[in-house]
């Protein structure tokens, strides 16, 4: 059994509301002074093509690479005050004197009440069609202000500057924007993809140990559905990667976002190819709800979810033993996760049939078949699942 231990359960951030605009101005000396290699990497979907800018200290060239993404003169920076506070200077140096509009942080603001608060200012500040939106922060504050750039005069532009891991790994790609509804989370959401993602790991630096390893698991993902050799960095140099340095990170992060921009480009809709990406999402999803989202992160719940379906794999012979072992021992190895000693397996089985992953009344799984590759099965039995979520630490029987 994965050993766990129990962390206090995950405070959001206050509920202040902070949404007002602003005009701020240029202040304070500019943190990012290096400028290192940039990675791009094309996303071609069919709505949208646009570019991942990858590299430490890229913030400093904001306004070229917003140019050069065909971004408008006219832009609004949508934050949180506590992301703002850290990192704020640093944009508001190299973008001049902008519009600013700062939201309450943490998945409880993610909602139509947000929503409503950027459509406020947005009006108030004279925003039009040819305003470019521009998120600063992470997962949450890119979805939130993502869905408000797709859904404000029928669209306006979007630029993400995802400044948590899992942001710059995966939320800020592929253009699902969206919010929670009180009876489910983003479910409420639309298709829109920025013109332009710029991924500074400089801004990690400044992120909370927990917050890093999160978006650690969402890279070890990426590893076992479609890159062995990106599994294998992690595994073997895990203590490189949590010294953070900036270019192991780039290099990490650059693969990460290749990966999900091929799989977004072949399929934006997730019709198809990019279901992969839920590898761990089922039985990570559940574990999420069945907790109201306050004890998991995104990530650490996922983890939970690849044991879970890792497990399943070997059990059917499609992983090998060896493979499996190996995730286990990365996932162990990379930091306790939250308890799930408390959770009932018929909770979570319940939550799982309510998931977005039943399609005509089949519950679908992703499975590894081998680290790079996977399978998406259609036949998963309760025995099996029931299985596998006790290998994971939930008690047996409740
Ligand atoms: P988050 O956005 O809640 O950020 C986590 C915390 O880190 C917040 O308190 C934030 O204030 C803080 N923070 C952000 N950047 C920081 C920095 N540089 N330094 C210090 N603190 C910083 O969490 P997240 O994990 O980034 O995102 C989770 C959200 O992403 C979930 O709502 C999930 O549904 C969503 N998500 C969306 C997609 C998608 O395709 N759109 C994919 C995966 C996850």
């Amino acid at each position: 059994m994965l050993q766990s231990r129990r962390f206090a359960t995950a405070k959001f951030p206050s509920e202040t509301f902070y949404c007002y605009p602003t005009r701020q101005f240029p202040s304070k000396r500019p943190r990012l002074s290096k400028m290192a290699q940039v990675t791009k990497i094309n996303v071609k979907t069919t709505s949208q093509k646009y570019l991942i800018h990858i590299g430490e200290g890229l913030v400093k060239n904001l306004n070229q690479i917003l140019n050069e993404s065909g971004s408008s003169e006219r832009h609004v920076v949508i934050s949180s005050q506590p992301i703002w506070s850290i990192h704020g200077s640093e944009i508001q140096t190299a973008l001049g004197k902008t519009d600013l509009v700062l939201i309450p942080d943490g998945e409880t603001a993610k909602n139509l009440n947000t929503i409503a608060t950027i459509y406020e200012s947005l009006i108030k500040l004279g925003a039009d069609r040819s305003t470019t939106i521009i998120a600063v922060g992470g997962g949450v504050l890119g979805d939130v202000a993502g869905f408000a750039a797709a859904s404000f005069l029928r669209g306006i532009r979007l630029v993400h500057i995802p400044t948590t891991l899992l942001a710059q790994v995966d939320s800020s790609i592929g253009g699902k924007v969206g919010v929670n509804h009180q009876l489910g989370k983003n479910l409420i959401g639309a298709f829109h993809q920025p013109i332009a993602v710029i991924a500074d790991p400089l801004f990690l630096q400044t992120l909370p140990r927990r917050e890093f390893r999160a978006g650690l698991y969402e890279i070890v993902k990426y590893g076992v559905i479609a890159s062995q050799s990106l599994f294998t960095q992690i595994h073997d140099g895990l203590d490189q990667v949590f010294d953070r340095k900036p270019e192991v990170l780039s290099k990490i992060i650059a693969e990460s976002c290749q990966i999900k921009a091929d799989v977004v480009s072949k399929d934006e809709r997730e019709s198809g190819i990019r279901r992969i990406l839920n590898f761990g999402h089922t039985v990570g999803h559940a574990i999420e709800a069945v907790t109201e989202y306050r004890r998991f992160r995104h990530g650490e719940a996922v983890a939970y979810g690849m044991l879970a379906a890792s497990y399943i794999a070997m059990k059917r012979d499609l992983f090998s033993s060896e493979n499996h072992a190996a995730l286990f021992s990365l996932i162990s190895q990379m930091g306790p996760l939250p308890s799930v000693s408390d959770l009932s397996i018929s909770a979570l089985l319940k939550a799982i049939h309510r998931d977005k992953k039943i399609i005509k009344g089949k519950l679908h799984m992703v499975l590894p078949i081998r680290l790079g590759e996977t399978t998406i099965v259609n036949d998963l039995n309760e025995t099996e699942l029931r299985e596998a979520i006790v290998t994971i630490g939930v008690p047996k029987g409740r």
